[in-house]
């Protein structure tokens, strides 16, 4: 088998696609690794979706860059499949084709008032704080007193967080200045955050979970009488680690009590699963029905309450978004695959073959498996001669795509550093700015 011959597309710039590029490229030396993004920013999430001042996290971007600029290794980001190219035209030029597009749609919550006006998805209001430039323009309503966060892991407690910090608190991080400046001039005094299931259940890591301890200005209103004494039967090892840590935090918040000094209230609320948003036109309160928790499950028993919400968020999860002739699994909202093969020569990793969970190194384990999976189908089936990204590279012109390639990222990425002024990056958050920089 000749490896020179090899062609690989990879579509999407994420960890998971940064992972499988380099683990191919460490054992098909010489193999031509084409890694695409609709964007014309590469590293998915990390960019998009880890909370801005969380700078510690997006660190691991270098790691990605690192293998975006190797030999062998073509960015191509500015180019969706399913828009400027399509799936079959991508899948017959490659020898073999990752698919890594993660999970970007919203899942819906399914109740009534969820189509008025201040109620937003995580995934889009993330988007907006973080700059992804579908989403510049959502400006979310917050005129408000109250905010409504419906979910119990690391995306609500992200948003939450956010909300919760000063400007000062805020500095450090690489928020976007629209998002600031949204954020300076809210008048928040409440946030809520709603779990159909108990603090055992929660899927929240330990140290986000404790970090609310440090903000300034943020009281946590944690009921005692939600906290459980014992730990329900029937927990994962793992889930069970998680909860008793939690629980310990969510105790020492109970113990603060009211903390009336501090101008804004961050309120758990367990067992409680939403039922309506109501409102005229835009959200103004949010209706749930009481649950108990039976094998792990919310079971509503029929008792409602109502809070104050003039804005709405739901982090309840993710689908991924598939394009035409994709193999696709709607039921779960991930693209269709046995252990990671798609079809012959196709294969999936990452959050758009498990599904909406897990870290970022999570997605190594995934990414290498599918590489060594790759590796076994090559051996049985050699490349075929193939003609990969030149042909491509042809379509594209003629359809007058606009590729960035890795140098043009890299000046994106000083512009947005010198632009900071002395913070991370201010970043450029439209498709116009972003392909000017990339020119530049
Ligand atoms: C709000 C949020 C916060 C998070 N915070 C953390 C955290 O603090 N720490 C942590 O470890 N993990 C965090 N995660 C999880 C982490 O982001 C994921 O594990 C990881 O990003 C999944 O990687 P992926 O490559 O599978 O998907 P993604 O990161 O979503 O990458 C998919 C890429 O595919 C591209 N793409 C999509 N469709 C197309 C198409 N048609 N054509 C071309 N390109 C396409 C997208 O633009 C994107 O760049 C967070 C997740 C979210 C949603």
């Amino acid at each position: 088998m000749s490896q020179a011959a090899i062609h690989i597309a990879i579509v999407g710039a994420g960890p998971s696609g940064c992972y499988v590029a380099d683990a191919l490229g460490r054992k098909l030396p010489g193999a031509r690794i084409d890694v695409f993004d609709r964007l014309p920013t590469p590293f998915g999430l990390v960019r998009g979706g880890v909370a801005p001042d969380h700078q510690g996290t997006k660190n691991i971007a270098r790691q990605f860059e690192r293998t975006l600029g190797k030999k062998g290794v073509r960015f191509l980001g500015n180019i969706a499949v399913g828009r400027d190219i399509s799936y079959e035209e991508i899948k017959s030029a490659y020898d073999v084709l990752v698919i890594t597009i993660g999970a970007l749609e919203d899942r819906r919550l399914g109740i009534p008032g969820e189509n008025l006006d201040a109620v937003y998805g995580s995934g889009q209001f993330v988007a907006w704080y973080n700059g992804i430039p579908d989403s510049r323009d959502l400006d979310p309503v917050l005129d408000g007193k109250s905010v409504a966060i419906i979910g119990n892991g690391n995306v609500a407690l992200d948003i939450a967080r956010l909300l919760g910090k000063t400007p000062d608190e805020l500095a450090a991080s690489d928020l976007c200045a629209h998002a600031r400046a949204a954020f300076a001039a809210a008048r928040i005094e409440d946030i809520w955050l709603i779990g159909r299931r108990g603090p055992p259940e929660a899927s929240f890591t330990t140290a986000e979970l404790a970090e609310f301890g440090e903000l300034s200005r943020v009281a946590v209103l944690v009921d005692p009488a939600q906290l459980p004494q014992t730990l329900p039967e029937g927990l994962q090892e793992e889930q069970r680690k998680l909860a008793e840590k939690n629980l310990d935090v969510l105790q020492g918040y109970a113990a603060r009590g009211q903390q009336p000094e501090r101008p804004l209230r961050l309120h758990f609320v367990f067992n409680a699963a939403p039922i309506e948003i109501r409102g005229e036109h835009r959200a103004r309160e949010l209706v749930l029905e009481k649950t108990r928790i039976e094998n792990g499950r919310a079971i509503p028993g029929g008792e409602t309450f109502t809070i104050p919400a003039d804005t709405v968020i739901c982090a309840i999860g993710y689908r991924s978004t598939p394009f035409p002739g994709l193999p696709f699994d709607h039921a779960r909202g991930t693209v269709a695959h046995e252990q990671g093969r798609v079809e012959t020569g196709v294969y999936a990793s990452g959050w758009c073959k498990r599904g909406p969970q897990g870290v970022v190194p999570a997605n190594r384990a995934d990414s290498l498996a599918v590489a060594e999976l790759i590796l076994a189908d090559l051996a049985i089936h050699p490349p075929s001669g193939k003609p990969g990204g030149t042909v491509i590279d042809a379509l594209l012109a003629g359809r007058g795509a606009r590729p960035v390639d890795f140098a043009g990222w890299q000046k994106i990425n000083a512009a947005e550093v010198a632009a900071g002024q002395g913070r991370q990056r201010e970043k450029l958050t439209r498709i116009g700015e972003l392909l000017a920089a990339a020119q530049n």
